[in-house]
């Protein structure tokens, strides 16, 4: 037997090989697991966090809740037994229980005994002559799958901006995204600086105010925010949801968002100023996202005209609680609303009426320096204790890029992805057989229910899987030129709204050096019907191969 010989030997005994690897324990990753299991699949899911939730294992900043739709609509759908089984307390659920909830499901589905956490993935590549992929792990571990899930989330890549000095603060320091899970942080007493007025910066910003002896918020681009209009769970809605799940679920699967509202279809020219005022009003006394931005007028998002009259209309609002003109002045946003991710609060505005709490704008007063003990702008210094970077994520596409993946030829993804984020229905890329996505970019990913839409994704995905297993086909991925087409597709129908039109982490802007790309595709149940449409004509749009060995399940 010849040396190569006798290292593959060793190599197939040592490498565990799986049907498929999943990456990712949040709502995505553990349906992948669950539903590929049901199936018979071996399946191995990892995790860098030393417990499931995803998004919501790490999001534990104060303040943190689900914005829209929240509990019952924000969970998984598929099974009326998990309906019936966990009580949400609240209409929009804070992070404590959405993390308790999918502890529960963790449990409840039996999926730890395939999930392995605090195993950060470190790097996957496509072996061509036995169509399977190799993937590493940061505790220097190697297992082998035909099939790599990325389930890495769409927020989950943390940004923290490259601001002069920014690794020099000596006090504590802290990212919203990377909330430490090991120790309750102290606010009392302390002066804290909160850079970012996102949604994660507006939702901790009340809560940190509460605490600490003074709270300085520096603001790059002020936000327009509804009122959350949080309550207990409607007890009747759910005893109705748990009659007749199915109805309910139907109507959540033809929603634009997948969440159970029927948007309407009046457009905001058709009312007179004072129906618009009262309609927007209406919605205001409610709060949430769904009231003002699904219920009120359909053309929000893709009428100029209709999209001014809400934003002021909200602007109106800021000025009528900041006390302060000039603070309020400094907290009007001028973009069209909605367009950037649209925040809901629990007292923002009102959070700067407090003696102890001060806006720095950075468009006037631009940072300098983080200093060892503070943030130094323009106009002076701001002596801090604490510092919280609420500064987004480089979202929907950078914790696949932070993998990347290496594909066909040993490309990796960073020269796939080069020149614009592609991929064929926004759940496979070119190059990269056998390798799908959740939420990955040209998906309706963060514009849609996010539980609902990983369990459509993943549903396509088991079904491909499936489809492959009883045609003896090895491998699969987009055929040539598939990308192009659906990246006209998801361009066409971004133009169709006002998204493009601002610089928003959508597109990629937040990030320096990120190239600029709508990259989220809005066709909502459009975009399901397009898969299945695929799906259904023999997996349309894909090139296979047959497969080269038996497989293992
Ligand atoms: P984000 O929306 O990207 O906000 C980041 C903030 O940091 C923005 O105000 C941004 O200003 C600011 N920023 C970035 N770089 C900066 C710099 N160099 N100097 C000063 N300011 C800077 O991030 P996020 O608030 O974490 O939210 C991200 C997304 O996560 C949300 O949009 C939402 O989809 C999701 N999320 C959801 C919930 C929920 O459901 N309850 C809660 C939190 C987050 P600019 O606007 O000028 O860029």
């Amino acid at each position: 037997m010849s040396a190569t010989a006798i290292q593959l030997k060793t190599a197939a005994i040592d490498v565990p090989e799986y049907d498929a690897v999943v990456i990712g324990a949040g709502f995505g990753g553990m349906y992948a697991l669950h539903t590929l299991r049901e199936q018979g699949l071996k399946v191995r899911l990892f995790d860098e966090a030393t417990g499931v939730g995803g998004t919501w294992y790490w999001n534990r900043y104060p303040g943190a809740r689900v914005d829209y739709p929240g509990g019952p609509f924000y969970c998984y759908t598929f099974s009326e037994d998990l309906i019936r089984e966990f009580d949400w307390p609240e209409k929009q659920p804070d992070q404590p229980t959405v993390l308790r909830y999918l502890n529960f499901v963790a449990d409840r589905l039996d999926l730890r005994r395939d999930i392995e956490l605090a195993t950060r993935v470190t790097g996957a590549a496509f072996e061509e002559g036995v169509q399977r992929w190799e993937i590493e792990t940061s505790k220097g571990t190697r297992v082998r799958a035909q099939f790599l899930v990325c389930a890495v989330g769409a927020l989950s890549a943390a940004h923290v901006p490259d601001i002069p000095g920014v690794a020099s603060f000596k006090g504590e320091c802290y990212h919203t995204g990377r909330w430490p899970n090991d120790r309750q942080v102290v606010f009392k007493g302390k002066r804290v600086g909160i850079i970012g007025t996102g949604s994660s910066g507006i939702q901790s910003t009340p809560m940190v105010a509460r605490e600490a002896s003074h709270l300085t918020v520096f603001q790059r681009t002020p936000q327009y925010s509804v009122p959350a209009g949080n309550t207990p769970t409607d007890q009747v809605l759910v005893a109705e949801a748990r009659k007749d799940w199915s109805k309910f679920r139907n109507i959540m699967l033809t929603t634009p968002i997948g969440a159970p509202d029927m948007p309407t279809t009046i457009r905001a020219c058709d009312h007179t100023p004072e129906q618009r005022r009262e309609t927007y009003e209406a919605a205001w006394r409610i709060g949430g996202l769904g009231p003002i931005l699904v219920s009120t007028y359909c053309d929000i998002l893709t009428d100029r005209q209709s999209n001014d009259w809400l934003a002021g209309f909200v602007r109106e609002k800021i000025r009528a609680v900041v006390k302060n003109p000039e603070t309020a002045r400094k907290l009007l946003p001028s973009y069209l609303i909605a367009t950037k991710r649209q925040v809901m609060d629990e007292g923002y505005y009102e959070t700067f009426n407090r003696e102890n709490v001060n806006l720095v704008d950075l468009r006037e007063d631009p940072i300098i320096e983080i200093a060892a003990d503070g943030v130094r702008t323009e106009s002076g210094h701001h002596s801090l204790d604490m510092l919280i970077f609420a500064t987004g994520f480089d979202a929907i596409t950078g914790a696949l890029q932070n993998i990347n993946p290496r594909g066909r030829g040993g490309v990796p993804l960073s020269t796939r992805w080069k020149e614009r984020f592609n991929s064929w229905l926004g759940l496979t890329i070119p190059g990269m057989p056998n390798l799908f996505m959740i939420h990955g970019p040209e998906s309706p990913c963060v514009l849609y229910n996010m539980p609902l839409g990983a369990e459509r994704q993943s549903d396509w995905i088991r079904e491909c899987i499936l489809h492959m297993r009883k045609h003896g086909i090895g491998a699969i991925e987009p055929a040539p030129g598939a990308d192009l087409v659906w990246a006209k597709e998801v361009e066409e129908i971004a133009n169709q709204s006002l998204y493009p039109q601002t610089e928003s982490w959508y597109t990629g802007s937040n990030i320096a050096g990120k190239h600029r790309q709508f990259a989220v595709h809005l066709g909502g149940p459009a975009y399901f019907a397009r898969i299945r449409e695929s799906a259904d004509n023999g997996y349309e749009g894909f090139v296979t191969e047959p497969e080269r060995r038996a497989a293992t399940a």
